[in-house]
């Protein structure tokens, strides 16, 4: 038990003798320790490590076993709180926005607003209208936001429940509260369909249509910046567009929402205007930084008649592309401070290389994200010989594929679509790497296969503040170069450090 006087964390905590008398006491029920003969046990575990076993691993179907992925409305939760004093509503269970709220907190270590209209059996048997009625009514009398973004989770998706008519309801019978001047987008995300990008991907295209209104053309440039979990990036990506001027606008910028100062908590900070939201279709450009996370949403940009790009601007020439997009469509030379930062990040590529150059990696996350990383890779002279996308949407494994051809070991390196973390435990096992890049669900897989991991994607929960930093732009670069070398450089320390055996390298001099 904790004593007040001296209260420890849980790993000294269950180190206690108390603790460890009501362990030992549970593994009569544990598998190796008696239920099962233990010896069958490990005789299996070591046969999921062989070939054979990958064969059937890769072929298995109906079954998914630790998913690289999350729900649809888990990304329209994100998109939603991308614009000012915005409430992400989503119609259906509360357990499930329990797990999107505690998700992103635990990720971004910061309170995530969302409120649930808490549908149970009886909704389930009538449908959500009353709910949706008195959740509607409630959320803006007591959170008072500007707008109300609303999801669905599979609940009202499977009873069908209509989001417009109940909407248009809820409007009607709300004394005024929620007036048709205040924007309700919505969007039905059904997360037996996609991920959490096409939830984002449902809700952002729901934004723009439902709130955008086409009128007088501007000079303006939209950026929508996508699943984006890196704070830093959106700030990044910011400072570039800012560099060109003042007439980039981000569409979905929730970097203030999860990164609040200290002592000034709001339930709502920062984010694109409505304003700027109902302005967007009027803007003569729109540039997608996550083409695979944008798909639906991209396409107003033809009824808009807008200039499309589709940029990614993790690594070099991500970002040189990204930058060279924005002098072309605002006319400007290239300031000399993006110069600059180029040329850092040009220097540090150059003092790394060799460290990068010839490793192998398996890496794992979404689309975009994982176009941008191994692009990256492939410019250290790195091998990205398992590349597995869980949520892989169509024509994502042939541009990885062409992009996996550019490096020299091509050969030796994989495209997965559509395959989980346990199918990633076999290639592990069956063709090794030199290093992991992925989120938080590859610690087992570290601990199983002794492969050391870098933590970059999304969840990330047990490593602080990594989301405050960028991946994207000049600095971005900078960042993942810092974390992946200086992994590799402790591995070095560990593979160098038996005194007179392995320890001849110059360890202080690298
Ligand atoms: S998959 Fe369905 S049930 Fe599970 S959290 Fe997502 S919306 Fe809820």
């Amino acid at each position: 038990m904790q004593e007040v006087e001296k209260i420890v964390n849980g790993k000294d905590l269950f180190q206690r003798p108390e603790y460890q008398e009501v362990l030992e006491g549970k593994k009569q029920f544990e598998s190796s320790y008696g239920a099962t003969n233990p010896e069958k046990v490990s005789e299996v575990a070591e046969w999921t490590k062989s070939w054979e076993y990958r064969e059937k691993n890769l072929a298995r179907e109906a079954l998914t076993v630790n998913p690289a992925k999350a729900c649809q409305p888990l990304g329209a939760v994100m998109a939603a709180l991308g614009f000012e004093n915005t409430m992400p509503y989503v119609h259906g269970s509360h357990g499930c926005v329990a797990y999107f709220r505690s998700y992103f907190t635990r990720h971004f270590k910061e309170p995530t607003p969302c409120v649930s209209d808490s549908m149970t059996e009886d909704a389930a048997v009538f449908g959500g209208l009353a709910n949706m009625k008195d959740g509607l009514k409630n959320c803006k009398a007591i959170y008072n936001p500007d707008m109300i973004a609303v999801s669905t989770t599979c609940m009202a998706e499977v009873i069908g429940d209509d989001l417009n008519a109940f909407i248009t309801a809820a409007r009607e019978e709300s004394e005024g509260l929620l007036p048709e001047s205040m924007p309700i987008p919505y969007a039905h995300t059904p997360s037996f369909v996609g991920s959490h990008i096409t939830g984002y991907d449902n809700m952002m295209h729901s934004f723009l249509s439902q709130v955008g209104e086409q009128g007088t053309k501007t000079n303006k440039i939209n950026i929508i910046p996508g699943f984006e979990t890196y704070i830093g990036s959106l700030r990044e990506v910011k400072k570039i567009a800012a560099a060109f001027g003042d007439d980039c606008v981000m569409i979905g910028d929730h970097s203030d929402q999860w990164d609040m100062p200290a002592g000034d908590y709001q339930m709502f900070s920062g984010g694109t205007t409505i304003a700027e939201l109902k302005d967007a279709p009027n803007a003569k450009a729109t540039i997608s930084l996550q083409k695979y996370t944008t798909k639906k949403t991209m396409k107003l940009t033809k009824k808009w008649k807008q200039e499309k790009l589709e940029l990614n601007p993790i690594g070099l020439k991500g970002t040189d592309e990204f930058v060279m997009a924005l002098s072309e469509l605002t006319g400007k030379e290239v300031p000399a401070e993006l110069k600059i930062a180029r040329g850092r990040f040009v220097d540090a590529m150059q003092d790394s290389y060799p460290y990068m150059h010839g490793k192998k990696f398996a890496i794992w996350g979404d689309p975009d994200f994982l176009l941008g990383m191994v692009s990256f890779l492939i410019e250290m002279g790195a091998e990205p010989t398992h590349v597995l996308c869980h949520n892989a949407p169509s024509g994502w494994e042939e541009e990885m594929r062409a992009l996996l051809d550019t490096c020299p070991a091509k050969a030796d390196c994989h495209v997965w679509a559509g395959k989980d973390l346990w199918a990633m435990r076999s290639l592990l096992f069956t063709e090794p790497v030199d290093f992991m890049i992925g989120n938080v669900y590859g610690k087992e897989l570290m601990r199983d296969t002794g492969i050391p991991i870098i933590y970059i994607g999304f969840p990330i929960f047990d490593r602080h503040h990594l989301h405050r930093y960028s991946i994207s732009g000049y600095e971005g670069g900078l960042n993942l170069l810092t974390w992946i070398t200086n992994k590799i450089l402790d591995k070095l320390d560990e593979d160098t450090k038996q005194i007179a055996k392995t320890d001849y390298f110059f360890d202080a001099v690298r």
